[in-house]
């Protein structure tokens, strides 16, 4: 990645008391990607990024944007730099479109893009001339990106994004991240939500009591989960067992009490091949595969020792499946 990075972290480091929020984090996210920052509850997440922000003031270690060293409180003054941490504010007398130009002003000839057509990107046009109070928690994260987006930022930083956006928001959310990184944008984004880094994000960081536990891109990551493991209904699961067993693949019934319940085999893509053709041969049909836990929960799971928090997201099992 090297010189062209949108931002350098290195080494950052930020303990409140005794407690070591943030310990000598390292992270470059490459111009036109979307880097996920995955953690759980008080992992260090929002501490990285108001460092990140100039928020807040580190112990130790850098942050570079666009090759430059910038100190605590320059960056998000910086004029290709914005994002927010925690839940956006504004004055919730005045309307959104007063808002975002009140903000506008604020950021003078930094803020290249209009009012009008922020709000048209959070899919908040018809709601700009409500007042803030009138709007739900979603709307206001939307208005919160809005206002991010005003100066069309190179290096967009984003606190979790989605929470409390309903699923359609939440996708469209993540469609414009998607785009804004296809127009060159270097996108880092903070979740609790696998499914959600697992679609948008091209490099992924775990964080585990502040400290990095795993980095590394999508297909990296796909490699260094455990060996996936399948629910798999077939017309004969008695015979499918018996099938796997010879075959060395590693198979275990479902809940024979509840009936119905899949099988659960463990294969990685060459033994799942040989399992799903050795039950053709023995006869057995196959009526349904799909994957059991995706490989993004799998890694989190076996890093941090329990599954992240998915249920502000709104993206239940299904999210998870379809991002697998
Ligand atoms: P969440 O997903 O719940 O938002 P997070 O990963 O963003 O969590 P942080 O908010 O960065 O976690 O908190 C990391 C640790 O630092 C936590 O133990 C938290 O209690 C502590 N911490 C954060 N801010 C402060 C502060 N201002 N003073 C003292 N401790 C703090």
């Amino acid at each position: 990645m090297g010189e062209d990075a949108a931002l350098d972290v290195r080494a950052l480091t930020k303990t409140f008391g005794d407690r070591l929020a943030v310990n000598r984090v390292d992270l470059r996210v490459a111009q036109g990607s979307v880097y996920g920052l995955l953690g759980r509850n008080g992992a260090g997440k929002t501490t990285l990024l108001r460092m990140i922000l100039g928020l807040l003031a580190s112990d130790a270690g850098s942050v570079r944007v666009f090759g430059r060293e910038a100190a605590a409180g320059d960056v998000v003054s910086r004029k290709a730099v914005a994002g927010f941490v925690e839940e956006p504010r504004f004055y919730p007398y005045l309307s959104a479109q007063r808002n975002l130009e009140l903000l506008a002003r604020l950021d003078g000839p930094a803020a290249s893009v209009a009012p009008e057509a922020a709000l048209e990107l959070v899919e908040l046009a018809d709601r700009r001339r409500d007042k803030v109070s009138t709007f739900s928690t979603g709307m206001r994260q939307r208005l919160g990106l809005a206002a991010a987006l005003l100066r069309s930022p190179r290096l967009l930083v984003l606190d979790e994004p989605t929470i409390g956006l309903d699923p359609a928001n939440a996708a469209g959310v993540r469609a414009l991240l998607r785009r804004l990184a296809g127009e060159g944008a270097a996108v880092l984004v903070s979740s609790h939500n696998m499914a959600e880094v697992a679609e948008i994000c091209d490099r992924v960081l775990i964080i585990k009591e502040g400290s990095t536990v795993w980095e590394g891109t999508q297909s990296e990551l796909h490699d260094a989960a455990p060996v996936p493991a399948w629910r798999v209904w077939t017309s004969d699961d008695a015979r499918a067992i018996a099938a796997a067993q010879a075959l060395s693949v590693r198979v275990e019934a479902g809940s024979r009490s509840t009936g119905g319940a899949p099988l659960v085999v463990q294969a990685d893509d060459p033994q799942r091949d040989i399992f799903v053709l050795g039950l053709a041969r023995a006869g057995v049909a196959v009526r349904r595969m799909e994957p059991d836990v995706p490989p993004l929960e799998s890694l989190f799971t076996a890093l941090t020792g329990a599954a992240p928090d998915t249920t502000e997201s709104g993206v239940g099992a299904a999210g998870a499946e379809a991002a697998a």
